[in-house]
């Protein structure tokens, strides 16, 4: 099986087509479910009971003794160390065989969900799929109040992967959300009413946001999603009191010409060459990770991967491209930069930084050191010296291919012969989708070990024939049918093994593995540890799970009904400790890779679960499963059209509907779609944006008629190869 045509490098864009009679069960009109379990509370607003009480009271003082009440979980990494460990231990190894369902929540959306709850004061404040926030009871689930952000969705095209929120944070009876279209919103945290919002983007550019805010001394923290498809990454700080912007850091220089915003931005522009600002602007999107140390007064970020990727493209001749795939230490009052580290110089695979970054003070060589921790898309694990990015140690934590190690000298990695797929294609582990994405990390001080969700497959990367810099849709600057899976079902089948995912306990001490639990496929949630020895994660094949922290034995799971892949929380209050999840299948793999999705994963029921000690709670049963009945047009279209519309697929429609045309069931499969009948119709949806209200947005600014009509040709043979395969019928190479 030629590992060169293993999966595709080009992530992205975003037809998320919602076509009427398509095959699978979701109601035709929304693409939500016809029929789930329990349907959530009708979204109204309310004041809670007690209005006295005092709401999402966070402030300095309380965020900085984060410890001194570890029933609540105050920000997205539950301290500002991000280390997502929690103290309470009244769930422990040995009591957790008797943790039952205490109560749910529909968030009823068939988009992803991958939300960290915020819980404070008595309430959680949650978000699922659209930026939707919800505040509900953290003792019953008892539905408090919804705000709806009224996403449009056509806006979905400038998302590399789904509809997802990441969650909100907590601030002085405020709580602040980043909407996918750009928006920063401050609600009421009582009444989920608009205190005010701010564009944080030009809405007319392809940015969007997906990541939680962090609020540190009355700032709140935003950064921004886009650079597959071209724009100019940064992060910013608002007043939280006012919504004024403070500060914005900007993570790539513009138009030399034009200036710079500061002296890193000079600096910064000395690793460049070519005309990136002219290529949407150069990328290094700051969309997940921060953490902060107040002792220090030091802000750390990751910052993403170039638009395009293929540095040949980005910046013909080279360069280190700062600071994409870099971790930046700033000043959190100014925006001031103070140090950087570049994980991935020049980088050309989405090898992003954007990865979670712990922060903790740790034994190395007799000597306790302040770290900073970060186990990036590029495979390796880095330990750094947070008060001025030294690097300390590094080591892989899967097997890589496009490095052999990183120079301790130089603190760069050694690249392997031909990693930049110049002169000819190549299969580089890790994909682009990374070693380890965005689901959460996690570190006990009581173990001394970071519990990764790690992902471990190859993907295919080649020079694409041209490129052409088209604004508003993936840029990627590689070859989408190089990165297309093969033609026969038997090579397909055999990569499915190699698509693998894993829990992996790393001692960052020793920079080397301690245990691993091997799951069934990638794509898993994120990680919580506890002081019970615990860590708890959620699975691709539809459980939640809790593991033992020193040995990684299986000590309790549930049936979620659905893929995890948002991390756990975990609360007390009454003395009761309550562990908490977001359960929902979704995001990038779940999009992409659907010839490779596991059957468990699905259907989405999108909920909150939360348990508790003695708790025996059932979910409804599901009664429906997505599936795609194939029901193709004769083929009438020459091959030469059919070849030419798969590549326009794959470059263009492939990251919402799946490589190959095989979706992951997220969003429809057009294989089985109707409008496959009707070539009006289906211009009409992918040109003139007939369903944009459900999603998909209108690509008529992007591909003309005849290129819309190659897709359809593509997309008709595809379902005839998927129709014969159902049917049993031998499929030719
Ligand atoms: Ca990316």
């Amino acid at each position: 099986m030629p590992l060169s045509k293993i999966t595709a490098p080009v992530l992205v864009l975003i037809l998320s087509l919602v076509l009427p009679a398509c095959s699978s069960e979701p109601d035709p009109a929304t693409g939500e479910p016809a029929a789930t379990a329990a349907q959530p509370p009708a979204p109204v607003s309310m004041p809670l009971d007690d209005t006295a009480a005092a709401v999402a009271a966070v402030d300095t003082l309380r965020l900085l003794a984060a410890d001194a009440e570890p029933g609540s979980w105050m920000s997205y990494g539950r301290t500002y160390s991000e280390q997502r460990y929690s103290p309470l231990n009244k769930v422990d190894a040995k009591t957790v065989s008797d943790l039952g369902l205490a109560w749910s929540f529909d968030f009823n959306t068939t988009r992803g969900i991958e939300a960290t709850s915020i819980v404070v004061d008595g309430v959680m404040y949650t978000t699922s799929s659209w930026s939707i926030v919800h505040a509900l009871d953290a003792r019953t689930g008892k539905h408090l109040w919804t705000y709806d952000p009224q996403v449009n969705k056509a806006k979905v095209k400038h998302g590399c992967c789904d509809a997802v929120n990441r969650g909100v944070a907590a601030w002085e009876g405020q709580v602040f959300v980043g909407v996918f279209d750009g928006r920063l919103v401050a609600l009421d945290a009582a009444t989920g009413k608009v205190n005010w919002e701010v564009a944080t983007v030009d809405p007319a550019l392809p940015y969007t946001i997906t990541g939680a805010p962090r609020v540190i001394d009355g700032k709140v923290l935003i950064g921004n999603g886009g650079a597959e498809f071209g724009v100019r990454g940064f992060i910013s700080a608002y007043a939280a009191d006012s919504g004024k912007m403070v500060w914005r850091f900007y993570t790539v220089p513009g138009d030399p010409k034009l200036g710079f915003e500061n002296k890193a931005m000079e600096m910064a522009a000395q690793t460049w060459n070519g005309k990136w600002y002219d290529l949407g602007g150069g990328g290094g999107t700051v969309w997940d990770a921060m953490a902060y140390d107040p002792e220090l007064d030091l802000l750390y970020f990751g910052v993403g991967n170039g638009t395009p990727w293929n540095r040949e493209i980005r910046s013909p001749g080279g360069g280190d491209n700062l600071f994409l795939s870099s971790i930046v230490a700033v000043r959190p009052a100014t925006g001031e930069y103070v140090w950087h580290y570049q994980t991935t110089p020049g980088e050309s695979w989405d090898y992003t930084a954007t990865q979670h970054i712990i922060l903790a003070d740790i034994e190395l060589d007799g000597k306790t050191r302040k770290v900073l921790m970060q186990a990036p898309k590029n495979g390796f694990f880095y330990v750094l010296d947070r008060t001025d990015g030294t690097l300390l140690s590094a080591n892989n934590y899967i097997d890589i291919t496009w490095a052999t190690h990183v120079d301790m000298e130089t603190g760069r990695p050694v690249e392997a012969e031909g990693a930049r797929y110049i002169d000819s294609p190549l299969a580089v582990t890790p994909s682009y989708l990374g070693g380890h994405n965005w689901h959460p990390m996690s570190f006990s001080p009581q173990t001394g070990l970071v519990y990764i969700p790690v992902l471990d497959f190859a993907a295919n990367y080649g020079q694409p024939e041209e490129f052409v810099y088209r604004p508003g849709v993936a840029n990627t600057g590689t070859s989408g049918i190089i990165g297309s899976l093969p033609d026969a079902q038997a090579e397909r089948d055999a990569i499915r093994p190699l698509m693998k995912g894993r829990l992996l306990a790393w001692d960052p001490r020793t920079q080397s593995e301690a245990w691993r639990v091997e799951h069934n496929g990638p794509w898993n949630g994120g990680t919580l540890v506890t002081a019970g020895n615990l860590v708890f994660q959620g699975t691709a094949d539809g459980k939640f799970v809790a593991f033992s922290a020193d040995k990684g034995e299986t000590l309790w799971e549930f049936p979620t009904q659905t893929g995890v892949v948002a991390p756990a929380v975990t609360y007390e209050i009454d003395g009761e400790q309550y562990v908490s999840v977001n359960v929902g299948w979704g995001g990038a793999y779940a999009l992409v890779f659907g010839e490779y999705v596991q059957s468990d994963s699905m259907p989405n029921v999108s909920r909150v679960l939360t348990f508790k000690l003695g708790a025996d709670g059932k979910l409804p049963e599901v009664n429906w499963r997505p599936t795609v009945v194939f029901n193709p047009p004769p083929r009438v279209a020459q091959e030469a059209v059919e070849h030419e519309g798969f590549g326009l697929y794959q470059d263009i429609c492939m990251g919402c509907h799946g490589l190959n045309a095989v979706s992951g069931l997220i969003i429809p499969d057009l294989r089985g779609s109707a409008w496959l009948h009707d070539a009006d119709g289906w211009n009409s949806v992918v040109r003139e944006g007939l369903l944009s209200k459900n999603g998909m947005a209108s690509f008529g600014g992007h591909i003309t008629r005849e290129e819309s009509e190659a897709i359809r040709a593509y997309v008709i043979q595809q379902a005839w190869r998927g129709k014969e395969l159902q049917e049993g019928v031998a499929i030719g190479d």
